[in-house]
C-alpha cells in the first residue's frame, strides 16, 4: 500500500464552503484516497513511506477549472500551443471540465459527427492525464438533428457533460430545451453559453434564453469574453439555483461587480470558476488563481471562500468524488504560500492583497506531479519531502 503523509500544515482549506477553514495539521493518504485529515499526534508518522513536511504553509484541494476547450491531446489548435494542459497544472488545477470540444479543425457539425467527436474525446481524456491532469473531456456540443437516444447512448459510452450550449446549431430555447431534458435525464450535467458571441460562429445569449433552456450551469456570467447587462446577471443569481461561473477570459469589471451580487444573494454555494482558455484571449496558465485572486482582492469574497468555489463547488456540480479535503476524497491537493516579496504573509493573505499566490507543490491520487511551480513567482517557504 503507497502512504503519504503532509504534515506541518499551518492553514487547512477544505475546500466546502460552508466550512472553508479547518483545524488540522495533516492529511493521511493511502492509494491514493485520503484517510485521515486531522492532528499529526493522532497519526503514526513512521509508517509513511513518503512524508512531505509543508513547513507551516497552505494546503487546499487541487483546482477544479470549470471551463476549457481541448481538443485531443495536450494541444490546441486554437492558439497552436503544445502542453498547455500540463502548464495549468503548475498554476495548481489537477482537474478540468471540457465546455465543449469546439476548436477542432473541420468539426463535424451533423449528429453522427458530433456524437463520434463527444466519445472519442471522453474515452481519449479518460485514459489521458497532461502533467497529471485529470480531463473531464468530451463534452457534447447540441446540433439540430439529436434525438433522445442519441443522449442515451452518449452518456452510456462516457459522455457526462454537454458542452456550451450556443456553440452548435442549437441556439433557440425551443430546439436546446428539450435536449436538455434529455441529456439530465441520462445524468449529464448541462452548461450554456452566457452573454455576448465569443469567436465568429457562435451566438449571442441572453437572461430569456438561459431561463428557458434550464441548463445547470450558467456559463461565464460574467463574459466569454463579452459579458451580458449586470441585471440580468443579477435576475439569473436571485431567481434561479443554477451554477453560476465566472472565468478569467471574460469581464473583470463585471467579475466584480457580480462577486458583490452573490455575496448579497447568499449563493456563494452556487459559484464556480473557470478559465475559458485556449480562447481567443489566449492560453492562461494562472487563469483560474488569477480570478481567485480579484474575487479575494476586490470583492467582499473572502480568499478561503474563493477557494472553496474553485474546488467543492465545482466537484459537486460535476458529481467528482474530489474538491474536498476529507475522508473517502481522491487525494488531488495543492500546497501554496505567499509568493516572494507579497504584502501577504501567506497564500490567503496574498490572495485578499490581489497577488497570484506561490504554488509550491501539486499532488494528484496522492502522488507528487509538481514539486515547485515553473509558473507562480516562488513560494517564501518550500515544502520539502522527508
Ligand atoms: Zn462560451
Amino acid at each position: 500500500m503507497a502512504t503519504l503523509l503532509l504534515k506541518n500544515i499551518g492553514t487547512f482549506v477544505s475546500g466546502n464552503i460552508e466550512k472553508p477553514l479547518l483545524e488540522a495539521d495533516a492529511i493521511w493518504i493511502e492509494d491514493g484516497v485520503i484517510k485521515n485529515v486531522g492532528a499529526l499526534k493522532d497519526m503514526n508518522e513512521k509508517a509513511a513511506e513518503v512524508v512531505v513536511d509543508c513547513a507551516g504553509t497552505t494546503v487546499a484541494p487541487g483546482l477544479i477549472d470549470s471551463h476549457v476547450h481541448p481538443v485531443l491531446g495536450d494541444f490546441t489548435p486554437r492558439q497552436k500551443q503544445l502542453d498547455f494542459m500540463e502548464s495549468e497544472v503548475h498554476g495548481g488545477v489537477t482537474t478540468a471540465v471540457s465546455a465543449g470540444e469546439v476548436h477542432l479543425p473541420g468539426r463535424p457539425k451533423d449528429p453522427a459527427g458530433t456524437k463520434a467527436l463527444a466519445v472519442l474525446a471522453a474515452k481519449a481524456f479518460s485514459a489521458f492525464r497532461p502533467g497529471g491532469m485529470k480531463v473531464l473531456g468530451g463534452s457534447v456540443i447540441l446540433e439540430k438533428g439529436l434525438v433522445e437516444k442519441d443522449f442515451e447512448e452518449l452518456a452510456r459510452e462516457g459522455v457526462r457533460v454537454v458542452g456550451e450550449i450556443g456553440l452548435g446549431s442549437v441556439k433557440s430555447p425551443e430546439d436546446a430545451a428539450p435536449m436538455v431534458k434529455w441529456a439530465r435525464k441520462n445524468g449529464m450535467v448541462v452548461m450554456m453559453h452566457t452573454g455576448g458571441t465569443s469567436i465568429p460562429g457562435s451566438s449571442t445569449v441572453g437572461l430569456e434564453q438561459v431561463l428557458k433552456s434550464d441548463p445547470d450551469i450558467v456559463s461565464h456570467i460574467n463574459g466569454g469574453p463579452t459579458a451580458c447587462s449586470i441585471e440580468e446577471a443579477e435576475k439569473l443569481i436571485s431567481q434561479t439555483t443554477m451554477a453560476i461561473e465566472l472565468v478569467h477570459c471574460g469581464n473583470m469589471k463585471t467579475a466584480v461587480e457580480i462577486g458583490g451580487l452573490i455575496v448579497k444573494h447568499k449563493a456563494l454555494h452556487r459559484v464556480i470558476i473557470g478559465n475559458d482558455a485556449p480562447s481567443g484571449t489566449g492560453v492562461v496558465p494562472l487563469g483560474v488563481l488569477r480570478v481567485l485572486s480579484l474575487l479575494a482582492g476586490m470583492t467582499p469574497i473572502k480568499p478561503e471562500q474563493a477557494l472553496c468555489m474553485a474546488t467543492g463547488n465545482t466537484a459537486r456540480v460535476h458529481k467528482l468524488n474530489r474538491g474536498i479535503l476529507a475522508e473517502g476524497k481522491e487525494a488531488d491537493i495543492v500546497v501554496m504560500d505567499a509568493p516572494m516579496g507579497s504584502v501577504g504573509k501567506d497564500a490567503l493573505s496574498a490572495l485578499a492583497a490581489g497577488d497570484v499566490p506561490a504554488v509550491s507543490m501539486v499532488l494528484v491520487d496522492g502522488k507528487i506531479v509538481v514539486n515547485i511551480s515553473r509558473n507562480t513567482p516562488p513560494p517564501v517557504r518550500k515544502p520539502k519531502v522527508l
